[in-house]
């Protein structure tokens, strides 16, 4: 094992906190939450278990990287939103876009310290 290598390889946490392993040297029921992504599962409210330590090379940012670790054992299934919430979600987001004044879809969602679409917004403005 390399100097670099051995220098972030702390399976127990006693220099880190965490337990910490160098890159490529977690143990293969450790995922990142990208992998986690990956395979269709997310952490489901575990912390973080573990962190993959590497020194970077690359040119824009060098330095000491690192990269937060969760249990596959833990992780939960990803979540998709039934219909019924697609419906309800896109109904809300209607509600957003449609100006009280004017009931027309604004086709954007209303500016909130206006309530209206910027058309009334500036005809009332006009008026006053
Ligand atoms: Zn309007």
């Amino acid at each position: 094992m390399s100097r670099i290598r051995a220098a972030f390889w702390d399976p127990a946490g006693t220099r880190y906190g965490i337990p910490t392993y160098p890159w490529r040297m977690s143990p293969p029921h450790l995922l990142t939450r990208r992998q986690l992504t990956a395979e269709g599962l997310r952490p489901g409210g575990q912390g973080v278990q573990a962190q993959v330590m590497w020194r970077s090379t690359r040119h824009s940012a060098p330095g000491v990287r690192s990269a937060y670790l969760y249990d596959i054992r833990f992780a939960l299934p990803k979540r998709t939103a039934t219909p019924a919430q697609m419906e309800a979600l896109a109904k809300a987001n209607a509600a957003r876009r449609t100006c009280p004044d004017c009931h027309r879809d604004a086709g954007y969602v209303l500016p909130r310290h206006l309530g209206t679409c910027l058309d009334c917004a500036e005809t009332a403005e006009v008026a006053a």
